[in-house]
């Protein structure tokens, strides 16, 4: 045959000289495309630019701006590290290198730990070695013969992984004189590697295996373009800069201690503040939405964790205790004293629908390397909520929540996105109730005109559920919001309600949190706002500063008449230079500093002025109170 014919994705066919390759497919199509190709498909499998085309083929070929190309690129990257590494360090034995979700790493055997300037190093030789635009090839070959290969190269950890593959034959890709194992595919060139950083250091066990060698993991990340690149190091950037573990030490509102244990926040003054006025702001919208605020007890009898299922099925994650030779747990959820407030009488349906609110605090043991500042601890206090309804009531009460957290997150400024989470292949609960439920769910979502996605069968056992996923403003996503529904709880603890037609039914339980755990939360505002929170939530919203000694008398009066009046409001009237006091509170990023000279103690004002500079009109103590009264009303 002399001639061959391929489909390409639109379904059109294309005849090609036997024996072409992908990329000589795409130079047929034109020679823009023949340019920016770096990989294909065929029959749904990603292969190199430079795979033979059989006949019938149906072929895709991948270009830089096609979603699988990230990935092709860091992982060829990573392989254009290795091969750096190898010449400046020829003794670095090569295991592993993967592309991740940030960009890529390669774990290495050498020794002596990689510094920064080896770094700095192995970088300018990758730059080099990709510049020598060395073709990269694939071969195929046995497992002995690659075994035979890479103990000659003296490279172990390759043939301890062909060894363990059990495989007949393996690729290899080849650039130059360095040679890895491998599936591929890879960019066609090393040319093609054009913008990439490596960006830390680390040290990981090979194969995760504490037993086993320490090896040298260098991190770096890669992109189509330098302009992609660039954005993305200005974005990590920006991230270290509002990082809430460092804001949280600068501007002192919280801390951990060892003598105090891993996990447990300490909350001190402004951040015990932010937190109060975050849980003021909850009671009232909840009550306003039609809540009851119930507060459960913070330990509870085993046995009652024993019934709900917790025990069995949360045990490592939670704490016990005796006391009075009475097993006791202390609590990672606050459903069940919910639910024996909803016990504690008889319930028809003309009660329902029950909303029980608590800001309930709970505790879970994380495992020590997952715990991460606020985002990740050991006690934490939940906005959580349970609703219990009758099923027609549902669709309605989930349409609720949705709104609620429609409008709490504007207030806050976050955009989010949503997920629907279906019935997986285990679960309990009838058929009927699954349908009512996800209907519910799936109605609400599409009620709300936003875009939404559905994970099918990623519900929990229990009962299916929407997780909604915040994005701040450096564009990352929080999952914080939950919404879930439950057919467990109500059958373990028999709730009923009386209907209409007087039977004995069960109630529909809806778990349901709107910012999440607060710890977590106030993380993600610290980071969102980098510490310029509006004047609604800052813990200092205004800062009296005099410029000598001659107005303390007055400035303490204003600051007085402020306090009283429920203003947060500190004060500096010590002898220092004006403009070191206003660098200082600059740095607290206290939206407001009321600057008192000889003027304003003659006129009876302050003059404000903005943590970014901007001088707002003078204004008598009075005025700047209603002032910041409206922006607390309206959210600024
Ligand atoms: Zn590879
Ligand atoms: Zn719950």
């Amino acid at each position: 045959m002399n001639e061959i014919k391929v489909t390409l994705p639109d379904g059109s066919q294309r005849p090609l000289p036997a024996g072409s390759s992908i990329f000589d497919l795409a130079a047929s199509i034109g020679a823009g495309l023949a340019k920016a190709a770096i990989a294909g498909k065929i029959d749904g499998n990603l292969v190199d630019l430079n795979t033979t085309l059989a006949d019938g083929a149906k072929v895709e070929i991948i270009t830089e701006k096609s979603p699988e190309a990230l990935e092709i690129i860091r992982h060829s990257t990573s392989h254009l590290m290795a091969q750096a590494v190898k010449a400046l360090f020829p003794q670095a034995k090569v295991t592993i290198g993967p592309a991740i979700e940030t960009g890529f790493y390669y774990d290495f055997d050498v020794d002596h730990p990689f510094t920064p300037e080896d770094l700095e190093k192995i970088e300018a030789k990758m730059r080099e070695l990709a510049k020598a635009d060395l073709k990269i090839e694939r071969s195929e070959l046995s497992s002995a013969e690659a075994v035979e290969l890479f103990k000659k190269m003296g490279e172990d950890y390759k043939v301890e992984l062909i060894e363990d593959l059990g495989a007949d034959q393996v690729s290899l890709y080849t650039q130059g004189d360095f040679a890895d194992l491998c599936r591929g595919p890879h960019l066609p060139k090393t040319s093609f590697c054009k913008a990439f950083k490596l960006t830390s250091i680390a040290g990981a066990y090979w194969r995760g295996d504490e037993k086993r060698a320490m090896l040298q993991r260098v991190y770096g990340t890669a992109f189509a373009d330098k302009k992609e690149l660039e954005a993305y190091l200005e974005r990590i950037e920006e991230a270290k800069k509002r990082d809430h573990r460092k804001l949280g030490k600068e501007l002192d509102l919280f801390s951990f201690n060892d003598e105090v244990g891993a996990g447990l926040v300490i909350w001190h003054p402004k951040g015990a503040m932010l937190r109060t006025i975050l849980e003021d702001f909850e009671r009232k919208e909840h009550l306003k939405r039609g809540y009851d605020i119930v507060l459960g007890p913070q330990i509870l009898k085993t046995e009652l964790w024993q019934r709900s299922g917790h025990y069995e099925n949360y045990r490592e994650n939670m704490y016990f205790t005796t006391v009075d030779e009475q097993g006791y747990g202390v609590k990672p959820m606050n459903c069940l004293a919910h639910m024996m407030i909803y016990r504690s009488q008889l319930r028809s349906y003309r009660d329902l629908p029950l909303r029980y609110f608590e800001l309930g605090t709970v505790h879970r043991h994380e495992r020590a390397g997952v715990l991460h500042g606020l985002l990740r601890v050991r006690g934490f206090t939940q906005d959580d909520a349970h609703i219990l309804c009758t099923p027609d009531q549902l669709d309605a009460e989930i349409k609720g929540v949705i709104q609620f957290v429609t409008e709490v997150m504007g207030i806050f400024g976050f955009e989010f996105e949503m997920e629907l989470s279906t019935r997986p292949e285990k679960s309990i609960g009838s058929d009927d109730a699954w349908e009512l439920a996800t209907s519910a769910l799936l109605n609400a979502l599409k009620d709300s005109g936003r875009p939404y996605e559905i994970n099918e069968g990623d519900g929990a056992f229990y009962g299916p559920k929407i997780d909604i996923k915040l994005r701040d403003a450096l564009d990352r996503r929080w999952q914080c919001a939950t919404i879930q529904c439950d057919f467990t709880l109500p059958e373990r603890f028999d709730l009923t309600y009386v209907d209409a037609d007087g039977e004995k039914k069960r109630p529909v339980m809806v778990h349901r949190v709107i910012l999440g755990a607060i710890e977590r939360f106030i993380g993600v505002l610290i980071e969102h706002f980098a510490g310029n929170f509006p004047t609604w939530l800052a813990p200092v919203q205004a800062t009296v500063l005099t410029v000598t000694d001659n107005q303390i008398p007055y400035a303490q009066a204003a600051f007085d008449k402020l306090r009283a009046a429920g203003v947060r409001v500190q004060k500096d009237f010590r002898n220092e230079k004006l403009g070191f006091k206003i660098r200082e509170a600059q740095l607290q990023k206290i939206p407001y500093m009321l600057v008192v000279g000889d003027k304003e103690v003659e006129g009876g004002l302050l003059a404000p002025r903005f943590r970014d500079g901007k001088n707002l009109d003078a204004m008598t103590p009075e005025q700047f109170i209603a002032f910041i009264e409206n922006e607390v009303k309206t959210y600024k």
